[in-house]
């Protein structure tokens, strides 16, 4: 397979989950609460790889090809959650993410955040 993220859509990888969840007739299982119980545990596994690694171990490990599939899979584990949840839900993900981004926008103007990692409610 060819496909990267330069080549394929987020309709493509939508289109893929669902070919993949009816051919096993998964559908009926993937309600918005299975799905988000599902991405939050997906997201602590990828979390469980960097548990007691320091930032220079991990990059260290970085370098490593089977560390790096085996977070790359799990990365994959918790988007493929987030977009059967936003099948299942109807959600339009580029939609929300650029509305998000306009929220994101206000809320940490450049003059007030650029280098400052705090919250924006204490700006
Ligand atoms: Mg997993």
């Amino acid at each position: 397979m060819t496909n990267n993220d330069d080549t394929t859509s987020i309709n493509d990888l939508k289109e893929m989950l669902k070919k993949f969840r009816d051919a096993r007739d998964w559908k009926q299982f993937h309600t918005p609460k299975n799905l988000v119980q599902a991405i939050s545990i997906e997201a602590n596994e990828l979390m469980d790889e960097f548990l007691w690694k320091t930032d220079e171990e991990i990059d260290e490990f970085l370098k490593q090809d089977n560390f790096r599939q085996t977070i790359s899979y799990e990365l994959a584990d918790v988007m493929a959650f987030c977009l059967n949840f936003a099948i299942a839900t109807n959600i339009d993900l580029s939609q929300a993410m650029n509305e998000k981004m306009i929220h994101n926008n206000e809320k940490y103007p450049i003059e007030k955040s650029k280098g400052n990692a705090t919250k924006y409610n204490e700006l």
